[in-house]
């Protein structure tokens, strides 16, 4: 028998310790909360039915983001969407975050939901995963061990599913330094305005001074159960100065690394086709915005 949403005990804890304890005091059943953007959601439709809702919005330090003084960002779990799309700390190739924040859904749900809880909930066509791997993020995580610190890249791993542990929550996203040169750019297609990606692509650049790559970072959304990273294609880039038949030849590395599904959002074959057009697209946008070499 279903149970009254009455019953739901509901905390506001003042430190990331005191959640971590009263998630682990209520066992499995308790659920941290952030936006409520999703959860909420899932509540009302009695798809779960928490013995206790853990807010995590009374945490100030959940709320800050910080430039660090060796160069990385680091953005608290509760920084909501809207806050991270106009990130005055995000510059340069960390502008592949606040690019995928600023095309998350609709301004309500910008100014509801959270990062942490975008990423805890590791939906796959959500928009923060494949930017962070391209950003190459690292996810602090608290639990009743203490913290620790993972690669953005091992914290996905597949639909819906995260390295996440019972009774962890997710503190911060931490961006590491990047060079002033470097540049980032996320690009998202959906079939409406403010829905979720039927397929995008986060990329992360370096030039040198004649404008030729010397490092890069690739990551597709919405084509399996969670980012992909194309090593291969990443390789193929470095030493180009992002040419048509370089990003042509890229792009047929990536496709052939993608494994999509068929669902509501379109079929695996039309997901296939998009990909290389948002390559495509993100890399004429980032070349377009550079200054030319000197
Ligand atoms: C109409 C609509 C459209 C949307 N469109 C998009 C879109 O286009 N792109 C996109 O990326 N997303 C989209 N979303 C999802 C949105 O970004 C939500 O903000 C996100 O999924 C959840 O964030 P939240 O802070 O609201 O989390 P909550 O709803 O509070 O929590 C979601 C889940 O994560 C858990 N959780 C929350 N915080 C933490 C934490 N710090 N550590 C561990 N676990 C935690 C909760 O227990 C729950 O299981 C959409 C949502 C809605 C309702």
């Amino acid at each position: 028998m279903l149970t009254s949403m009455t019953k739901t005990d509901f905390q506001k804890p003042k430190t990331v310790e005191e959640a971590v304890t009263l998630l682990k005091e209520a066992g499995d059943d308790a659920r941290p909360i952030s936006g409520g953007a999703t959860l909420v959601a899932l509540m009302n439709a009695r798809l779960v039915q928490p013995s206790r809702l853990v807010s995590l919005s009374a945490i100030d330090e959940l709320t800050q983001c910080t430039y660090q003084s060796d160069g990385s960002v680091r953005i608290g779990a509760m920084r909501r969407h809207r806050q991270t799309a106009f990130e005055s700390n995000l510059k340069a190739a960390h502008q592949v975050v606040s690019g995928a924040a600023s095309q998350i859904a609709n301004p309500p749900v910008r100014n509801m939901g959270t990062i942490g809880g975008s990423i805890s909930f590791a939906d796959p066509a959500a928009d923060y995963p494949p930017s962070l791997v391209a950003a190459n993020a690292e996810i602090e995580i608290a639990g009743p061990e203490g913290r620790r610190r993972i690669p953005a890249e091992e914290f996905f791993l597949g639909w819906y599913e995260t390295a996440l542990e019972p009774g962890e929550i997710v503190t911060a996203v931490i961006l590491p330094p990047v060079s002033e040169s470097s540049v980032g750019q996320y690009e998202k297609l959906c079939r409406i305005a403010g829905d979720f990606a039927l397929a995008s692509v986060a990329v992360t650049i370096d030039f040198n001074a004649s404008n030729t790559v010397t490092s890069l970072r690739l990551a597709v959304g919405g084509c399996g159960g969670g980012p992909i990273r194309v090593e291969a294609a990443e390789q193929a880039l470095i030493g180009t100065k992002l040419e048509l038949d370089a990003v042509v030849d890229a792009a047929e590395l990536v496709v052939a690394e993608l494994d999509p599904i068929d669902d509501v959002r379109g079929s695996a074959e039309y997901r296939l086709k998009v990909v290389p057009r948002l390559l495509q697209r993100a890399f004429n946008n980032l070349v377009e915005t550079r200054e030319p070499a000197q």
